[in-house]
């Protein structure tokens, strides 16, 4: 029963990257090929094994989601993640879309407020044999200086202004991609900083739960 599981879920993330993401314009061969590869549905809650490939973000638990995959596919491929690069991510929630980085080959430091997902994203990891992963808990918006710089930072909550200790994170030539806007809807910003310039552009509407913390929203 095990194989045919398995080639179940197989089929259907085959399905999820070439009607979902691929479709609507994620091209980047790295990315689609890590998403081929890491199985979503360890990612998830047991009872909604079965709607991990869905098209649409799923409750983990602690008022958290795991990301629609299309939305991890677009975010990913905007930091342009590369074999070897030190990546950063706040939020890990299900430990989902730091598995994705993994499987590109990045070397990724993944930040959870909420001491029970960091756990259960270090399970989560685990149990799907990804490696690559240093899980932390904490809030990412309060990390010092000495912990960087990253070739890449990614923010899954939602962040009222780009927070400031993340850009100084950020090493020269390095990319950065966060939800920024209110509460309840945020614009897609992806920002590359070369020397102390930063550049920054937009990438449609998205909505995230908040990222709370010194530099984030309090909570309510
Ligand atoms: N990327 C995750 C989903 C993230 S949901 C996945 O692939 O499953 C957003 C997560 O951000 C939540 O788990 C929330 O607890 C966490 N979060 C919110 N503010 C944070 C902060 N300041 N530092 C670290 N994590 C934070």
């Amino acid at each position: 029963m095990q194989m045919g599981e398995d080639i179940w879920y197989t089929a259907q993330r085959n399905h999820m990257v070439d009607r979902q993401i691929a479709a609507r314009g994620v091209s980047d061969p790295v990315v689609l090929d890590a998403m081929r590869r890491v199985p979503r549905h360890l990612f998830v809650p047991e009872n909604l094994q079965d709607d991990a490939y869905d098209d649409c973000p799923l409750p983990i638990g602690y008022g958290a989601t795991i990301s629609q995959p299309y939305i991890v596919g677009m975010m990913t491929a905007l930091i342009k993640p590369k074999p070897g690069d030190r990546v950063l991510e706040v939020g890990a929630g299900s430990g989902y879309q730091a598995a994705v980085l993994a499987r590109i080959g990045c070397r990724v430091t993944a930040v959870e407020r909420i001491p029970e997902l960091a756990l259960l994203a270090q399970q989560n990891l685990m149990h799907a044999g990804v490696e690559g992963v240093i899980v932390i808990t904490g809030d990412g918006t309060a990390l010092p200086e000495s912990e960087g710089p990253f070739d890449a930072i990614i923010t899954t909550a939602a962040a009222p202004d780009v927070p400031p200790s993340l850009t100084a994170l950020l090493a020269d030539g390095g990319r950065m991609v966060l939800p920024v806007g209110d509460r309840d809807l945020q614009v897609l910003t992806c920002i590359h900083k070369t020397g102390d310039d930063l550049t920054v552009s937009h990438h449609g509407a998205v909505r995230f739960v908040p990222l709370i913390g010194a530099e984030g929203w309090t909570p309510v």
